[in-house]
Order: C-alpha cells, then sequence, then structure tokens
C-alpha cells in the first residue's frame, strides 16, 4: 500500500468510526431504516476526501513523497474529486429515500425556498458545485476559466463542511467527530489557500534569463535559460511550472514543462510544443533575446516523480515518449553520459511523420554513446502503423523490464493498459501525461 493509499484509507476509516459513534441511536435502528445513517456517513466521506484531494495537489515539494510526485497526484486528485462529488449525490439521495420511506416532503430536501424548513443555503450550494462539476468536463472551455471555476468546487466544499459543523447537526452533535471534520477542513482550507495565494509568493522559485529560443520545427521551441541567482537543483524527469512576468495580460498563469536538459549543465532547457496563446506568445521574447537582454523567466520548482530512482531494482527499462513526450527522457538520456550507472534501456520516440523527429539527430548523435546500453528506436505512425504493447514486448523479448511512458494523456492511458493486459504489474509502469486536465 502506498503512503497516500494509506492516508485515505486511514481518513475513511476515522471518519466512518467517528460518524458510527457519533451516531449509535441510528446504528442500532439501521436495520430496516438504514437510509439516514447511509446518507450521513456518505456526506462525511465525502466532505474527507474533498479535503484530501485538496491537499494532493497543494504543489509543496516536501509533500510529494505522500502520492507520488505531483504528477501522480493530479491524477488522484482526479479520481478523488469525481467519487466526492458522487458521494454528495449519493448523499441526497438517500436523504430523499429516507424523507420518502417516513412519509416527509422530498422537494423540502430538494427545492430551495419550498418551506420554512428548507435548507435553501445547503440546496442551492449542492446544485452549483454539481454544476461546477459537469463543466469541470467542458472540453471546449480555455484552460485559466475552467482552472477559475475547478477551484470554486473545492472552496465551497470547505464552506458546506464548514457550514455543517457549526451548525447543529451530525457533525456538531460528538465532539471526536466535530474535531475530526475541523482537522480536515483545516488541511483543506491550508492546502487550497497556499496553492492558490501563496505559492507564487512562498512557493520554490528559481529566476532565470532566457539566453536563447531554439526553433527546432514550426511548432516546436526550446527556451535557454541560465539562473539569475541560484540554480535550481532538479533530477532528469522532473518538470517546473513557468511563469512570464512580462506578459500583462498572462503573468499570473503558470505553465507545467518537463525540462529536457541535465542536472549536471548549469543552463536549463524545456523544450515545447507551441499549442495555443501562451506557448505560442513565448516566440514574442525572442526580440529581447537578440538585443541581449533576455526575458526574466520565473521556474518553479521541480516536480514530479516520473524518475529513475522509482526504478532502482531495475536494471533494464523501455522508455517510450511521444511527440513532445520525448523531453523528460532527454534529460535522461543527457544525465546518462556522465552517470556511471550501468543500464540497458530500450527508447521508442514515437512520431507521426520523421518531420516530427525533431529530436531524433541529437539522440542518435550525442546520446547513444554512454556508459548505458541503449537501443534506440525513431516510430513513424504513419509508416510503421501505431506502435503497441506486444509490439515493443516481441523486440525486447528479455522479461524484467520496467516501461516508463510519456505523451498524451491518451496515449499513456492506452499505452499503460496495453502493457498491464500484457501481465505488467502496475510498478513496472510509471507514466507522465502531459495534460493535468481530465479532458
Ligand atoms: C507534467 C506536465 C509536463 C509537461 N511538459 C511539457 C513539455 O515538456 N513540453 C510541452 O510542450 N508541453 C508540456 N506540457 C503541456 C503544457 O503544459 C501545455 O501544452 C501548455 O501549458 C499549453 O498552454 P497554452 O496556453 O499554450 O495552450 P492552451 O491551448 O491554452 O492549452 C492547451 C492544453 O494545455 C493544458 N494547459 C493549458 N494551460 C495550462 C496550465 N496553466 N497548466 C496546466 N496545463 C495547462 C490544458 O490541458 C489545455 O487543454 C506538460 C504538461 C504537464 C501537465
Amino acid at each position: 500500500m502506498t503512503k497516500g493509499s494509506f492516508l485515505i484509507t486511514f481518513s475513511l476509516a476515522m471518519t466512518t468510526a467517528l460518524c458510527l459513534m457519533g451516531n449509535q441511536d441510528l446504528l442500532l435502528n439501521a436495520y430496516g431504516y438504514p437510509f439516514l445513517l447511509l446518507s450521513k456517513l456518505v456526506m462525511l466521506w465525502s466532505a474527507t476526501l474533498a479535503s484530501l484531494a485538496i491537499l494532493t495537489v497543494i504543489r509543496a515539494h516536501s509533500l510529494e513523497f505522500l502520492f507520488g510526485g505531483l504528477d501522480n497526484a493530479v491524477i488522484i486528485h482526479r479520481k478523488l474529486g469525481i467519487v466526492a462529488i458522487g458521494m454528495m449525490l449519493a448523499h441526497v439521495v438517500l436523504l430523499s429515500l429516507d424523507a420518502y420511506t417516513n412519509g416527509r416532503s422530498v422537494a423540502e430536501l430538494l427545492v430551495p425556498f419550498w418551506s420554512s424548513n428548507t435548507r435553501s443555503a445547503d440546496i442551492l450550494v449542492f446544485y452549483f458545485i454539481l454544476l461546477l462539476g459537469i463543466l469541470a468536463y467542458n472540453k471546449k472551455m480555455r484552460y485559466e476559466p475552467w482552472l477559475r471555476f475547478h477551484r470554486t468546487i473545492g472552496i465551497l466544499f470547505l464552506i458546506g463542511t464548514f457550514h455543517a459543523s457549526i451548525e447543529p447537526g451530525t457533525i456538531n452533535s460528538y465532539e471526536p467527530l466535530r474535531t475530526w471534520i475541523v482537522f480536515l477542513l483545516f488541511i483543506g482550507l491550508f492546502s487550497w489557500g497556499y496553492r492558490i495565494y501563496f505559492f507564487r509568493k512562498f512557493g520554490p522559485c528559481f529566476k532565470y534569463k532566457l539566453l536563447s529560443i531554439e526553433q527546432r520545427n514550426d511548432k516546436i521551441i526550446d527556451l535557454i535559460m541560465d539562473p539569475i541567482e541560484r540554480r535550481m537543483m532538479y533530477i532528469p524527469g522532473n518538470f517546473v511550472f513557468i511563469a512570464i512576468p512580462e506578459f500583462n495580460d498572462k503573468k499570473n498563469e503558470l505553465h507545467p514543462f518537463s525540462i529536457s536538459s541535465s542536472p549536471t549543465e548549469r543552463k536549463l532547457r524545456l523544450s515545447i510544443n507551441q499549442v495555443g496563446d501562451f506557448t505560442k506568445q513565448l516566440s514574442s521574447l525572442i526580440e529581447k533575446v537578440d538585443q541581449g537582454s533576455g526575458s526574466v523567466v520565473d521556474v518553479y520548482g521541480p516536480f514530479g516523480s516520473f524518475t529513475l530512482h522509482r526504478f532502482a531494482p531495475y536494471r533494464r527499462m523501455v522508455w517510450i515518449g511521444a511527440g513532445i513526450g520525448i523531453t523528460p527522457f532527454l534529460s535522461m538520456l543527457r544525465f546518462e553520459i556522465s552517470n556511471e550507472d550501468f543500464r540497458r534501456i530500450w527508447l521508442y520516440y514515437v512520431v507521426k511523420t520523421k518531420d516530427d523527429a525533431v529530436y531524433d539527430k541529437e539522440i542518435s548523435e550525442h546520446y547513444l554513446q554512454t556508459n548505458s546500453y541503449i537501443d534506440y528506436k525513431l516510430w513513424t505512425s504513419k509508416s510503421e502503423g501505431r506502435l503497441t504493447a506486444r509490439k515493443v514486448v516481441d523486440e525486447v523479448e528479455l522479461e524484467d523490464y520496467a516501461v516508463m511512458l510519456c505523451g498524451t494523456k491518451a496515449f499513456v492511458e492506452d499505452m499503460r493498459k496495453q502493457f498491464t493486459a500484457l501481465g505488467f504489474s502496475s510498478e513496472r509502469i510509471i507514466i507522465e501525461e502531459l495534460q493535468f486536465r481530465s479532458v
């Protein structure tokens, strides 16, 4: 069991135990009329998971060990968030069933301002959270407004829990339960506040100066930066968030990018696919670079657990980077040159056509002469078809190797499923999805 799963299981068990202890009368009468007790329990589980979901994405380096790195934590966050909203929904369904079986008005529970007994504020918050939850799946919404919506869900959950803990009711009537819920609330609130208000001020920020922008093809650029004061230490495979203070309209945006340089180098390199507003605007910085006064880049990090130390027991590895998903492997390859630790590596660089393989030359010419033994294959899907786990397994032949996958969520998820179907345990596969949002 991982530390994160332990924390989640422990928290749910604690909530359950305290809820049952605080509702012994309902527990004794639960047989035949379980709805009320169950509705209380699922709501408390929902509040517990919501606090933990906010904690997962706190962006504190020192807490990354809990959920296996921020990249992994985001995946856990998505699952916890969905389950928390699902349980909130289950709470309302169970409450309605309880009212119905006891001959009370269901409308009083579902329609705000229905009667003087209706808890209108709670009902409105419930519908609002549900609406925001649905909007989280709106593919068309730009990332930044989506993020603002998304953050509102967290704070609404916390306000709802706070309200429930001061109102007469389940939480308030049993002090140990109230103390526990307030503790969870504090964790959620602290995590939310740090993430949104204090991360930019107190987070691990390193100021870098942009030295050059190298155009790799019509879409991909490399940013090469030099530290202005302190140099950031990182492990190959880590990623950072960057902000560009001179982008007036976007100065508050933080965008994640994997590092493609080696920690043995002073210069920091990010390799970026220009897909939208922010990444395209990066090209405008070239003017200042040409004039010799490179722009300042705020680099926050390092984060993530897509690193080789996760695979200490494995001496053989398959690395698969699709498109710009090759970036963390570029860092690992660069590092391998100065690394005495022999490893057997099979590297697949998956692109559509050869023209898209902008790092092919760099890999073939500079990185294959290392202490490790590297088998490199450029996989062009237009001519060779889709790369599948079966093809990889057939080519590698040997057993006892671990797999690292990096690319879009769809690619990584599909390959992970394929390797799992071929009998690979989850410890033998680590992934990096180049998107935090699930849609
Ligand atoms: C861990 C991680 C590592 C990454 N490494 C690389 C890399 O090495 N090279 C590379 O080219 N890309 C990388 N990305 C993707 C990169 O962050 C997005 O392409 C970039 O933020 C897009 O911003 P935009 O405004 O130009 O595009 P938009 O068109 O606004 O967004 C395109 C997509 O990028 C994502 N995105 C947009 N803004 C943000 C944001 N502020 N934070 C998080 N995601 C956002 C969303 O999924 C969005 O749908 C990585 C992403 C993650 C999560």
